[in-house]
């Protein structure tokens, strides 16, 4: 039978493009998505159309809400048997000084990025743990890496990230899951649609190949990590065109 990938924030932008490369080599999907539940169901019926033989289930759930994430992987389990491949992808952006940040603001990026990402290994480790192989990709950025200015709760959740990929490589080594953080630069995708041409131009013309990585290149380094690249695990991989 064919593994089974489940991608988080698969509505739109990287989970989209993630999922829709997944497709094309056979896997099976599990699809999450928050809010943009018509979104995903387009792409569901898009992939299953293009890709015979490949089975895709879409969830909606909350990933900041632990029982919302214990529900998905149930389900998971049930059509599935498990999860072989978790991709933490959902994510929020939030700009603004850090001192004007309410307590609500900060728990819900740390509650999407953070949080999301403890509550779905969690659920997806033990079924890994019984196969002995599993995969586990986080979707970071370079601001976890390096800190960005009045995007001080973002670039916290995703050092968390990056952390917690490390930590947890060590931890699931021994049983044969590899686990890495992706940590992109500039992706096009709706999380940059807050610019202005001139804006964009600018942070362009920043990296050193002069442009933003479309969504597909995106994907194309996920999917490559998740199924090749046997040796490498507790890896933060910057993927930014030179930018930083
Ligand atoms: P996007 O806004 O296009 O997509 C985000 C996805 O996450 C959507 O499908 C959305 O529905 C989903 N989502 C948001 N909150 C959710 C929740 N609580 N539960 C479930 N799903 C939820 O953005 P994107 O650029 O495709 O972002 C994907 C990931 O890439 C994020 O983790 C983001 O931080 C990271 N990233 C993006 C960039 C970039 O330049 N676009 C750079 C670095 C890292």
């Amino acid at each position: 039978m064919a593994e089974t990938v489940l991608i988080t924030g698969a509505s739109r932008g990287i989970g989209a493009a993630t999922a829709r490369l997944f497709g094309e080599k056979g896997y099976n999907l599990i699809l999450n998505c928050s809010k943009t539940y018509d979104e995903l169901t387009t792409l569901q019926k898009e992939i299953e159309e293009a890709n015979e033989g490949v089975n895709c289930l879409t969830i909606k759930a909350d990933v900041s809400i632990a029982s919302e994430v214990n529900y998905m992987f149930e389900a998971a389990a049930k059509r599935f048997g498990g999860v072989d491949i978790l991709i933490n992808n959902a994510g929020i952006s939030h700009s603004g000084l850090m001192s004007d940040m309410d307590d609500n603001e900060w728990d819900r990026v740390l509650g999407t990025n953070l949080n999301s990402v403890f509550y779905c290994c969690r659920k997806a480790v033990p079924y890994m743990v019984s196969q002995k192989k599993g995969c586990i990709i986080n979707v970071s950025s370079v601001w976890g890496l390096y800190g960005a200015s009045c995007e001080v709760a973002y670039s916290t959740s995703k050092g968390g990230v990056n952390a917690f990929s490390k930590a947890l490589a060590k931890e699931l080594g021994p049983s044969g899951i590899r686990v890495n953080a992706i940590a992109f630069g500039l992706i096009d995708t709706d999380m940059n649609k807050c610019y202005t041409e001139e804006e964009r131009a600018a942070l362009a013309d920043e990296t050193a190949i002069g442009r933003f990585a479309s969504p597909e290149e995106a994907a194309d380094v996920i999917v490559g990590l998740a199924t090749g690249h046997s040796y490498m695990t507790g890896q933060v991989i910057q993927f930014d065109g030179g930018w930083i």
